[in-house]
């Protein structure tokens, strides 16, 4: 049984005279232990899938699925109430803004400790002060922390600290969401390094969300391409990346400069991503796609199993992979 199943989820947001369709069709099992690497450009709808399946979007999203289901149970149909019980204690999410988030002039402790009180009343100081402290050794960071103003952390310390107040109540999953894109290179990979850690010693399932290849082929084990609100590609993280099925993926990782078999620097990928308030009726990355067919215009392929991962594109295998 899959320790997160999405079928068919679909997340728009209302503005006054359209609906921005920012997660179309969404339909993915994650596996017990799987970190996910959830790659996409700006806008292809990352975060609203974490902030839908958190039930965080703004005022003016809705979901819409025909299931999710959290080990088994289904999270879809229950009430807020019911929903409040579960997050942070069987899923959590971080993102990346963390510092913006505490205010400068308190110690962060304290700050923690509200947050953590208002998921869990009960829970008592020393109690969350020694949670805090297995979670901080594994992340290396000192105890003292606690006691300082977030000012005295440093970017990668923040997010540090706030991946472990995110894992205070040992939920399963966790979602982070950009947590390394404001680092420099060397934090990032230190950061890379104390998540493989907190993944190994307390059996999380990751959900990394990240707009760079590079972090998902050095953390994940999966990796679910995203673009404009579609998946278009999902499997283990090297065949993805090394042998890409859909023109899509096989660009985005030839603009990065490290994962290009050809070498050569960054290279954008032409174009820019559709009209999501009105999506086109045929293969979402039809305006782009330097392989597309006729077809591909007027008919949307189909997610379909294809060497054991899944893909979205009619010549999926045709061309490479
Ligand atoms: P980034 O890499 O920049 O974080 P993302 O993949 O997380 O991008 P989202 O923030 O999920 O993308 O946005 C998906 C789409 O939904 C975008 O077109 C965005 O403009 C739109 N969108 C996001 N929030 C709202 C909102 N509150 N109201 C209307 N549209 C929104
Ligand atoms: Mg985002």
């Amino acid at each position: 049984m899959p320790l997160l199943q999405m079928k068919n989820v679909n997340i728009n947001y209302r503005l006054k005279n359209r609906q921005v369709r920012a997660v179309r069709d969404f339909t993915l099992d994650i596996n017990e232990g799987d970190i996910v690497g959830v790659i996409g450009e700006s806008g292809s709808g990352k975060s609203t899938l974490a902030h839908g399946l958190m039930r965080i979007l703004p005022g003016n999203g809705y979901l819409e699925a025909s299931t999710i289901t959290l080990n088994g149970k289904d999270i879809l149909n229950i009430s807020d109430s019911e929903f409040r019980k579960l997050r942070w204690v069987e899923m959590s999410i971080v993102f990346q803004k963390a510092m913006s988030a505490l205010s400068p002039v308190h110690k962060i402790f304290g700050q923690m400790y509200d947050a953590i009180l208002a998921h869990k009343p009960e829970t008592g100081k020393e109690e969350a002060i020694k949670k805090l402290e297995k979670l901080l050794a594994v992340v290396n960071l000192p105890r003292k922390a606690l006691d300082m103003y977030p000012h005295e952390l440093s970017g990668g310390m923040m997010q540090r600290m706030m991946i472990s107040l995110g894992l205070i109540f040992n939920p399963k999953l966790v979602i982070l969401d950009e947590v390394t894109t404001a680092l420099d290179v060397i934090t990032q990979g230190q950061l890379l390094d104390e998540i493989k850690r907190l993944v190994k010693e307390f059996g999380l399932t990751v959900m990394m969300i990240t707009h760079d290849i590079g972090v998902v082929n050095e953390l994940c084990t999966k990796i679910a391409i995203l673009y404009a609100g579609e998946l278009l590609e999902y499997g283990d993280v090297k065949d993805v990346i090394f042998k890409p099925l859909n023109p899509y993926t096989k660009a985005l990782v030839e603009s990065h400069p490290d994962l290009n078999p050809h070498g050569g620097g960054l290279r954008g990928i032409p174009g820019t991503l559709p009209d999501l308030s009105n999506p086109p009726e045929g293969c979402i990355f039809y305006d782009r796609c330097t392989c597309r067919l006729d077809r591909c215009r007027e008919e949307k392929p189909e997610l379909r199993d294809f060497n054991n991962r899944k893909v979205k594109c009619f010549k999926a295998g045709e061309f490479n992979g």
